[in-house]
């Protein structure tokens, strides 16, 4: 069990940038060093390399005795038990790269390795909008719809680290299609490029307005945030579709109601640039698909952390 004097060494490795920092068992970050990934012109192995350095210089700061362990945040799919990263979409050159191994030789510490939804679940549900909670369910709605699922006071990993694909379930048989190959999945609905796309092939009226106005005039460099932007200016056509996307999002988080009936749904990226512009759409869904006396038990809410979830989420590998 981590005392209050101990620190964690957190490294985040994304699909354009690493980042490691030192954190503490309240989710304090006390120092922090950051590089560009590079994976286009750096091997797997020359980023742990200079990953692994930076860790040096951190724990040199702080002294070696005081730092419990290592937890690495990453995308997946990958091994917790072995802690291998099977090629993530964010890195398709990281085929079977053995980060745990790797860090534990370069560092002589224990290594975690996480998906960087749980990882992000654990942080929010320590350190953010999920504190105090047994049962809470944390997604992602940027890119992609990634989750992470704590249940009766655990974070859930699944056979083999899938359980909390939540973006992959199925909500409209013959749907668009999604980066996964499937049909219809909420990701393919829901999602910051799907909303992007439902803006460009709306056949709403409005949308030359504002939301064409904000990407310049051209339909095809319409993003997500100026949906959101002109959804917050009071744009009809903006607020239909986040209305739509909201729908579809009610829905899977309804079905995840029903199987898990958590006490709280914590959503990030959109739903915490659009607040309540896509939140009561969603909760109004959920009210209509989920059975009333689970729903009446779950708040749904944005996440908590802002800017900080990355660096928390490796430090919070520690704290389960
Ligand atoms: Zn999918």
């Amino acid at each position: 069990m981590a005392t209050e004097q101990d620190v964690i060494l957190g490294v985040d490795i994304g699909g354009t940038k690493c980042a490691v920092c030192i954190g503490n068992t309240r989710g304090e970050v006390l120092h922090r060093l950051s590089e560009p990934t590079d994976g286009a012109n750096r091997s797997p192995e020359a980023v742990m390399n200079s990953l692994a350095d930076k860790g040096k210089t951190l724990i040199a700061t702080v002294g070696a005795a005081s730092v419990i362990g290592v937890g690495v945040s990453c995308g997946g799919p990958l091994d917790t038990t072995t802690g291998i990263i099977y090629a993530p979409p964010n890195l398709p050159e990281w085929k079977a790269v053995p980060v745990r191994s790797l860090l534990e030789d370069a560092l002589q510490l224990p290594v975690r390795v996480e998906n960087d939804a749980n990882a992000t679940a654990l942080a929010e549900w320590k350190f953010g909008a999920g504190i105090g909670t047994q049962n809470m369910v944390f997604m992602t709605m940027g890119t992609g719809i990634g989750g992470g699922i704590i249940a009766d006071g655990r974070l859930i990993h699944g056979r083999n680290d899938l359980a909390g694909e939540l973006g992959h379930q199925t909500i409209l048989i013959d749907g668009p299609l999604c980066g996964c190959g499937k049909r219809g999945c909420l990701e393919a609905l829901a999602s910051g490029p799907s909303i992007e796309r439902s803006a460009r092939e709306s056949d709403l009226p409005g949308r030359e307005k504002r939301v064409l106005h904000l990407a310049g005039g051209d339909l095809n460099k319409i993003t997500a945030a100026h949906i959101v932007q002109a959804a917050i200016e009071g744009d009809d056509f903006a607020n239909a579709i986040l209305q739509r996307a909201g729908r579809y999002m009610g829905i899977g988080i309804a079905n995840i109601i029903q199987m898990l009936n958590p006490e709280r749904v914590i959503l990030g990226t959109i739903a915490v640039h659009a607040g309540d512009l896509i939140l009561e759409p969603i909760r109004k869904a959920v009210s209509e698909f989920a059975w009333k006396r689970s729903a009446e038990v779950c708040s749904i809410v944005p996440a908590a952390l802002g800017d900080r979830a990355q660096d928390l989420a490796a430090i919070a590998l520690w704290l389960q």
